[in-house]
């Protein structure tokens, strides 16, 4: 049967859209491998891995056997007062794989959802401390955390895409964004915002939440290791927590297997999802210390206040467990290395064009930064016609395509951002 794309344009919602005036929606049945097939049959390279996730691609035999498997065993059971082989297992590889002393899981139904997670746990830490009066956030300008409403209140407050509910949001202290670009030199100015705002208040400050080394959806901006090292040290100094916002950088997206690994820090508490179950079924994580967890459960609730009705579901955790597991079998390193080499050798003509005024790539991300906002319907549609599915925003054109593309599907790509920059 045809998908009814008049049913959809007049009643379904889809992200960031207008209801009156939606932008286009392309009928897609089917994906696999790197590829999503339309309904008309045309096959498009995808340069998403639909929102950094499907880092396997589609219709993996291993991730499907997974959930497969998992649904006969059972689709779902309560969190509470149960627990089962795939949520245990999860948390073994995460426990393994992130930095030491990460070492308790909480596992959410998605990025946003551990991003509140992770702020609530970082509130009720210091709600049961001697210093209860540590309840702001800081925030980088240009960051993104997600649209419920605590994460809302630490996206940027002028360019986020929540500006208008700026009002009604928590108000939370933002600093403006490290300028230090990953590769340049480092310039120690980049700290003095943050050094002066923990020195006047940081009794009043319960966290700093960043996205570490890549800023997402605020412009797609990679930025100095050394900053991270630094407001690692600074949180310590001044008795603040560090919650690293991984939901787009893990998994060996940037290169290293957490971009917090590019600086060699280890954040209080850190967020996880996205690629975290293969892009197959929502999955988050949000991971804490020992001190965090301990302060927490001292807490007068006497636990951490959160139990979401799908928590930890089985087929998600199944699909994951097998998705962390490929991550690893798979040798990462040499899938990154090979698309940011072929990335940056591809794209580097782009420097020239008079529309680009940045070309930028770290691990398998390429992104070009064009001087004007780009028309999304127009674009969107010039690239289906070239065969690759890109979605652009604001000003950015940019791909992080799934870790198992191969040489001409991943040239199919570039060739038409370099196209589509140029016309
Ligand atoms: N944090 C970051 C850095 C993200 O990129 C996203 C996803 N856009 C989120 C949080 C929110 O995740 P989700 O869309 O799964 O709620």
């Amino acid at each position: 049967m045809a998908i009814n794309l008049e049913f959809d344009r007049d009643h379904i919602w889809h992200p960031y859209t207008s209801m009156l005036n939606p932008l286009p929606v392309y009928p897609v049945s089917r994906a696999e491998g790197c590829e999503l097939i339309l309904e008309n049959g045309q096959r498009l390279i995808d340069g998403t891995s639909s929102w950094w996730a499907a880092a396997h691609g589609y219709n993996h035999p291993v991730l499907n056997a997974a959930v497969t498997d998992q649904l006969q065993q059972m689709a779902h059971v309560m969190f509470g007062g149960i627990t089962h082989q795939p949520a245990v297992s999860l948390c073994q590889q995460l426990v393994e794989i992130t930095p030491a002393a990460l070492t308790k899981v909480f596992l959410a139904d998605s990025g946003s959802v551990a991003v509140e997670v992770a702020i609530k746990m970082a509130l009720q830490y210091w709600l049961a401390s001697a210093t209860p009066a540590k309840t702001k956030l800081i925030s980088l300008r240009k960051g993104y955390h997600g649209d419920t409403f605590a994460a809302m209140a630490v996206c940027d407050p002028v360019d986020g895409m929540h500006d208008m509910f700026s009002g009604i949001l928590n108000q939370h202290y933002f600093l403006p964004p490290p300028q230090s670009t990953f590769d340049a030199a480092f310039n120690p100015a980049d700290m003095q915002p943050l050094a002066e705002l923990l020195a006047e208040q940081h009794n009043q400050i319960a966290a700093f939440i960043l996205e570490p080394i890549v800023q997402g959806y605020g412009g797609m901006r990679f930025y100095h290791p050394e900053y991270l090292r630094q407001a690692r040290a600074l949180c310590d100094q001044f008795n603040v927590l560090l919650i690293a916002d991984e939901i787009a950088t893990g998994f060996g997206r940037t290169g290293k297997l957490f971009a917090c690994e590019h600086a060699g820090i280890t954040p209080d508490i850190m967020c996880l999802g996205k690629a975290l179950s293969g892009g197959y079924i929502t999955l988050a994580a949000t991971l804490c210390t020992d001190e965090v967890a301990r302060g927490i459960s001292q807490s007068a609730a006497g636990g951490l206040m959160h139990g979401p009705t799908f928590m930890a579901n089985p087929l998600a955790c199944a699909v994951a467990n097998a998705s962390v597991q490929l991550i690893l079998e798979n040798n990462w390193p040499a899938q990154v290395t090979a698309i940011e080499q072929q990335l940056l050798r591809e794209l580097a003509p782009c420097k020239s064009l008079p529309a680009v005024k940045d070309v930028r790539v770290l691990g398998a991300i390429g992104v070009l930064e064009m001087r004007q906002k780009v028309n999304v319907a127009k674009l969107q549609q010039q690239f289906v016609d070239l065969g690759v599915w890109i979605r652009p925003f604001n000003n950015l054109i940019y791909i992080m395509p799934p870790f198992i593309i191969n040489l001409a599907q991943l040239s199919k790509l570039t060739a038409a951002m370099v196209k589509v920059a140029n016309a």
